[in-house]
């Protein structure tokens, strides 16, 4: 058996659900593997914390009374017979089942209980919109709006240059209502980026500009526009010309987009 093997087996060996010929080649190999023991060690002592009493509670009678009866249902379901047809939705396999009724089991108990209840991680992009808003506001706090301050993009543009490997699309959009204010270097997602700076009246926009791998889940592929609001703050992301940008900004939303929709258009244009 190989480490590969092994890890695979981890699990389900802790929960006995091992024949006893493949637990005792799992055994031998925990034997002879102190990485593979380790892991061992680890999922066991996990797996007792998470069954210590401080972490279970008993579900209402009511609620076991109603997924009893969502069982019920499911299983009614399942008997029936389907007629295969082109809009019928495709059969979820069956691994899905227990997964999906501990979601909703969970789902149900924080409904009812009223606690509040975090199911998941921060996905990155999340991480990123945070960071984004969290920049903006540094940036006016600061008074660190811009590195170079000018309101034309063939100074603000070149700036860039050397200082980054990519060229942020620039594009002076004054007649519209947004005047370039400049540009600086900051710091997004754990890497230099190039932020532009815009105005309409008195509302600054921070635009970041990264590689288009950055900043999302990285499968490059095109997502259209996405908004988010975070603490007050409007956020776009969307994608042109191999790169990833963010804009920002204490605008309502339908007047960002207008910007969004005049920096995409205008930078297109004029082919930077
Ligand atoms: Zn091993």
């Amino acid at each position: 058996m190989n480490c590969k093997q092994s890890t695979d087996l981890i699990l389900p060996h802790l929960e006995g659900e091992l024949d006893p010929a493949q637990a005792a080649e799992l055994d031998a190999h925990l034997r002879g593997c102190p990485q593979c023991r380790a892991s061992s060690d680890e999922q066991r002592q996990l797996g007792a914390a998470l069954k210590t009493q401080a972490l279970r509670f008993a579900a209402p009678a009511k609620l076991r009374l109603r997924i009893a009866a969502a069982l019920e249902d499911e299983a009614a379901a399942e008997s029936r017979p389907r007629m295969p047809t082109a809009s019928a939705p495709p059969r979820r396999p069956a691994y899905w089942r227990p997964a999906a009724m501990a979601a909703s089991l969970v789902l149900a108990i924080a409904a009812s209980s009223g606690m509040t209840a975090y199911f998941t991680l921060p996905r990155q992009q999340d991480t990123v919109v945070q960071q984004v808003v969290s920049d903006h506001i540094r940036s006016l706090m600061a008074g660190h709006l811009t590195d170079v301050a000018s309101s034309d993009q063939h100074t603000v543009k070149p700036w860039f240059h050397g200082k980054l490997d990519i060229s942020p699309p620039v594009d002076d959009l004054k007649d519209q209502g947004f005047p370039l204010v400049g540009g600086r270097l900051d710091y997004l997602d754990e890497r230099p980026v190039a932020a532009l700076v815009y105005r309409h009246r008195q509302h600054p926009i921070n635009v970041f500009v990264m590689p288009a791998d950055a900043g999302d889940q990285g499968d490059g592929a095109p997502r259209g526009m996405e908004s988010f609001s975070e603490r007050g703050f409007n956020v776009l992301h969307w994608r042109q010309g191999g790169m990833s940008l963010w804009a920002v900004s204490d605008l309502n939303l339908a007047e960002l987009r207008d910007f969004q929709k005049l920096f995409e258009t205008g930078t297109a244009q004029s082919g930077s």
